[in-house]
């Protein structure tokens, strides 16, 4: 069987084949802020970003990233932008002619697939008549209602959803093209990556995959949740770009994605050198810093707590030749244990990243919920940046903190809304009291 992988060119680099493997991240600038999306694209390039997104809601941010571009050229700096575009195929169709590449969501491009099928057609011949490379980021939470009756919201749906509309390029003779199957739920996300690979590999033929575990949250179990889930299939030679999605600065991501690909690619070389899959049990680690430790762990462990080959392991650590105390070692257990979903022991928080269409400040409202609802083991909670995307993207949240703007915050139970416009500084104490009348 002779495979072939599909590789291309954005802007100067090479995606997919046996290309290294790139890191992007996207602004959470607003985008019509041109003065501070350049500061923030120069930040995360000089931090080893290889590409960077930004969001166009409107054809008025797509004028507002050509005249970022443009700067950003000026100054010398060839980083590929890619336009982040989730409702509206015009603004799809203006920004083929700006960015080099550019991500649509197919689960909201279009209600009516055969609507969906005429503006893909224009979308396409712009993207060929500009040679601009595309992403269909397909996203577990928003998956399109017809694969969603015909699928569930399941993995399977997630890859056919993605097999649907590869056809639909291969069709239009269309290849600059670049899959995703996002899930917050790390099992969710690794079955997905891996049943479209399996297809890809029938199909014999391989187009490049951008890894990420969406809405992973902040801090240690940010971190964790995505190491997990991009490790896994990085091991196992599927992914050619990534994105660790934090609510933190996006230099952050780049610093915490870079920590991944090297040591994944580690662990392959000492895969390949020692002929087999070494057993990583009773490791001792010496690392520099906290976050390359967790991050190093995650990685090692993620495949193996993933696919239930063990149900707990032992490490032994130190940072900077300090040795970790039993408590630290015990909290990054039960981190990665959760991370991988087999163990829960605190509340699971999904939130987004923050981008151009946050209204609100969305990394202190996730420190304040995670403060006020510490206590609540097994309940998952959404903070999400923005009404538009957020509710769509919560998955299966219990519970869901939605910033509107001006200072208002939606609630919500799953799905359902509980409270709309509630002021900021009263929200997290709201969710709290429908959290625990619930639970009563
Ligand atoms: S949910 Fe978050 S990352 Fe997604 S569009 Fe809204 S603010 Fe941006």
């Amino acid at each position: 069987m002779s495979v072939k992988k599909i590789s291309f060119k954005i802007g100067d680099l090479t995606i997919g084949g046996d290309s290294p493997i790139l890191i992007q991240t996207m602004c959470n600038t607003s985008t019509n802020d041109i003065e501070g999306s350049v500061k923030q694209c120069e930040d995360v390039i000089a931090q080893g970003a290889d590409l960077v997104r930004l969001t166009t809601q409107g054809v008025r941010e797509v004028n507002s990233l050509a005249e970022i571009k443009s700067i950003l050229r000026g100054k010398g700096i060839n980083t590929p932008l890619v336009a982040d575009v989730h409702f509206s195929s015009k603004v799809a169709i203006a920004a083929a002619s700006v960015a080099e590449k550019v991500r649509i969501n197919p689960g909201n491009f279009a209600k009516e697939h055969s609507q969906a099928l005429s503006e893909f057609d224009i979308f396409i011949s712009e993207c060929k008549k500009y040679g601009t490379a595309v992403r269909i980021g397909i996203n577990h939470g928003s998956l399109g209602e017809r694969i969603t009756n015909l699928y569930g919201n399941t993995p399977k749906g997630m890859m056919m959803a993605a097999l649907e509309w590869m056809d639909m390029c291969i069709e239009r003779d269309f290849y600059n093209v670049v899959f995703s199957l996002k899930a917050s739920n790390t099992v969710v996300m690794v079955e997905a990556y891996r049943l479209l690979m399996s297809e890809m590999v029938k199909r014999e033929l391989i187009f490049p995959i951008h890894l990420g575990v969406t809405e992973a949250g902040c801090g240690d179990t940010g971190r964790m949740k995505s190491a997990v889930g991009i490790a896994t299939l990085l091991n196992e030679g599927i992914g050619d770009t990534i994105r660790v999605s934090l609510t933190e600065d996006p230099v952050n991501e780049i610093i915490a994605g870079k920590m991944i690909v090297e040591k994944c690619a580690k662990i392959r070389t000492e895969n390949r050198l020692n002929n087999y899959v070494k057993c990583v049990d009773n490791q001792i680690y010496n690392a520099n810093s906290w976050e390359e430790l967790i991050i190093s762990i995650s990685c090692d462990y993620s495949s193996l707590l993933l696919d239930k080959k063990i149900d707990d392991f032992k490490f032994k650590a130190s940072i900077n030749g300090k040795e970790l105390s039993e408590k630290e070692i015990n909290d990054i257990k039960d981190d990665l244990l959760q991370a991988a979903r087999r163990r829960f022991t605190k509340p699971e928080y999904i939130s987004c990243p923050g981008c151009g269409r946050t209204l609100y400040n969305l990394q202190k409202s996730v420190e304040d919920v995670k403060k006020a609802t510490a206590h609540l083991k097994g309940v998952t909670i959404a903070i999400m940046g923005c009404i538009v995307n957020g509710p769509g993207e919560m998955a299966d949240a219990d519970y869901g903190y939605v910033g509107e703007g001006g200072g208002k915050v939606t609630l919500y139970r799953q799905k359902e809304v509980v409270a709309r416009s509630v002021p900021e500084d009263e929200a997290v104490e709201m969710l709290l009291k429908i959290i625990e009348s619930d639970k009563k």
